[in-house]
């Protein structure tokens, strides 16, 4: 387990303005291995990471047994940021029965007949059940925020000055309601900075076998590179709460965070005390009965 104190760097306090530019994208120490530079620090993470894909594993089954709450996780970021692969390595021992991911693209024209969490509310996860959401009703504050043309056409009035703040509030409603039924939320920012995005993408460009993860279209995005992390500040500081959190994760290194994503999603999961379901007298007694009509086979 990484310290909580680590871990609190990341969360965002409901109430408390942030600034991107405060939290440091590229960050790998702490305190304790501040002396032994970057390799130990790499191969702790990834010591952590694994002690959590184990962890998780386990505390999932419980949350499927339990079949009380369900678990939200949303990721947003920049392109290249890391959301497959935190995906992939941290939800790598759960049971893909247990678990759904969902990637949400550019809506489609039904998507945008409807009030803009529709979509999204047809995918959430059923109790029990771990969803990740791969992009979310997030990018209705974001990269609609950023391109105002791609909105929903609305009524004359419904554009008004407070629009963005009245999305704000509907989407902290919708995960209030969410919290109240059963639904832990945990939301994700991944942190990286427009350095490394021009690496990653280079990377994709050089390698033949990273070709196909490149879309020319993710160019075109980076040249809003400063009104991305506008909406995404304005954002987080609107929708952090008691209820969904938000964590502002350092991306620049990988292993840092997916390190720093497993074990808040573990803690998390640990602390909802989950125990497997007892049985009553009357259910011991029929299992008594079972075991003894088949021994008497
Ligand atoms: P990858 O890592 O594969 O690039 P991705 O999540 O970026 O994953 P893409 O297919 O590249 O997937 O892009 C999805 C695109 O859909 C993004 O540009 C995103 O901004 C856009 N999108 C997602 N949700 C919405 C929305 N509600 N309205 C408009 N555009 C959206
Ligand atoms: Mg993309």
């Amino acid at each position: 387990m990484i310290k909580k104190k680590y871990i609190k760097l990341f969360h965002v306090k409901p109430g408390k303005k942030i600034h991107l530019k405060d939290y440091d994208t590229g960050w790998a120490q702490t305190d304790e291995f501040k002396d032994f530079g970057k390799e130990k620090v790499k191969e702790r993470a990834n010591a952590v990471l694994e002690q959590n894909v184990q962890d998780l594993a386990q505390v999932q089954q419980l949350l499927y047994a339990d079949d009380r709450y369900s678990l939200l996780i949303v990721f947003q970021a920049m392109d290249a940021a890391g959301k497959d692969g935190t995906i992939k390595h941290v939800m790598s021992g759960v049971n893909p029965q247990g678990c759904q991911v969902f990637s949400f693209k550019k809506p489609s024209s039904e998507d945008l007949d409807h009030n803009f969490l529709w979509r999204y509310m047809k995918c959430l996860p059923e109790r029990g059940r771990i969803g990740i959401f791969n992009r979310s009703y997030y990018e209705d504050v974001l990269v609609v925020k950023v391109h105002p043309e791609l909105l929903q056409n609305l009524p004359d009035g419904k554009k008004g000055t407070s629009f963005w703040e009245n999305r704000y509030e509907d989407i902290n409603a919708f995960e209030r309601h969410l919290e109240r039924n059963g639904t832990v939320i945990l939301k994700f920012f991944l942190n990286m900075s427009k350095k490394e995005q021009k690496k990653r993408f280079l990377e994709r460009l050089e390698r033949p076998e990273k070709n196909w993860k490149f879309s020319s279209a993710d160019l075109a995005e980076r040249g809003h590179w400063d009104d991305y992390q506008e909406a995404y500040e304005d954002m987080i500081n609107a929708t952090s709460t008691d209820w969904a959190p938000w964590y502002i994760i350092p991306a620049d290194n990988k292993w840092v965070t997916r390190a720093l994503v497993a074990d808040i999603i573990t803690t998390a999961l640990n602390d909802l005390n989950l125990k497997f379901p007892e049985l009553d007298d009357e259910q011991l007694k029929l299992l008594e009965q079972s075991k003894k009509t088949l021994n008497e086979e």
